[in-house]
């Protein structure tokens, strides 16, 4: 197998992964989404609530807050050494205190440490009106995506079969070029010294629109043994630790499948 990257950015990623299968490339996907550890809040202890949102609500808008995420610093609660008690090791602490009108941000919410303070702090959480107030304090832990979508830290991660297109010219008169690169809906097919050619082959959908109208003349197909792998994360870790985290987890669960087979 061999991985290139053609694209790493803070929050998104596209990888070209070479002699692979599906089947690999979707355990990828899978394990991104459901095994790679986040901080999200688990627990919120009201003082005052007198906006016109219940406490339920205003808890689960902020538990889908990404929070910044260091795997090195943290554990998960249920591994802690403080035995599910919460601890500076597996427990992060946020208040959040605002009485004046106007709307209550993500970036309120003040963490017991800089280092923790929140990735986005303008996505709203409710607005106060005169006189409303919401006091609270509220612990963050680390979980995983197949226990609730808060604790996903990835966002689309998804593959394509890398696009092969086979075009016989002898097959193709003006017209029917002519045709091919009107229907092409991402515009790469295009005409050069009488010929169709191919411009930006990877951004092929694999729709096949243009075999329809060129009557055997265009072939496009899917390599199933390369994929475009892209993926977006929501800010809680960075996308080259979370292809990183995701990898070494997958390594190690077919290492455990490894022993259970033996
Ligand atoms: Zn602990």
């Amino acid at each position: 197998m061999k991985v290139q990257v053609i694209d790493l950015k803070e929050r998104e990623g596209k990888l070209l992964i070479s002699n692979t299968s599906p089947y690999f490339v979707n355990a990828l996907r899978r394990c991104m989404l459901r095994e790679v550890p986040k901080l999200a809040i688990e627990d919120v202890i009201f003082y005052e609530n007198s906006t016109s949102l219940f406490d339920e609500i205003i808890a689960h808008r902020l538990g889908m807050i990404p929070l910044p995420t260091d795997l090195k610093l943290l554990v998960p609660r249920d591994e802690c050494t403080c035995k599910g008690e919460g601890c500076p090791n597996c427990t992060v602490r946020y208040t959040l205190s605002r009485e004046e009108p106007g709307m209550v941000y993500s970036g309120d919410l003040q963490p017991e440490d800089e280092r923790w303070k929140v990735v986005d702090p303008k996505i709203p959480i409710v607005e106060l009106f005169e006189g409303q107030r919401l006091i609270l304090e509220a612990e963050a832990v680390l979980g995983r995506g197949k226990d609730h979508a808060k604790w996903q830290a990835v966002v689309a991660p998804g593959y394509k079969y890398y696009p092969i297109i086979e075009i016989d010219q002898d097959k193709l008169d003006e017209d029917t070029i002519k045709k091919a690169i009107e229907i092409c809906p991402k515009k790469i097919l295009k005409e050069k010294d009488g010929k169709l050619v191919v411009d930006g082959l990877e951004k092929c959908s694999l729709c096949k629109s243009c075999e329809e109208v060129t009557d055997g003349a265009i072939k496009v197909r899917g390599d199933e043994t390369r994929f475009i792998f892209k993926f977006e994360t929501d800010g809680s870790l960075d996308a080259k630790t979370l292809l990183m985290e995701a990898a070494r987890i997958l390594e190690e669960k077919f290492k455990e499948f490894e022993k259970l087979i033996k």
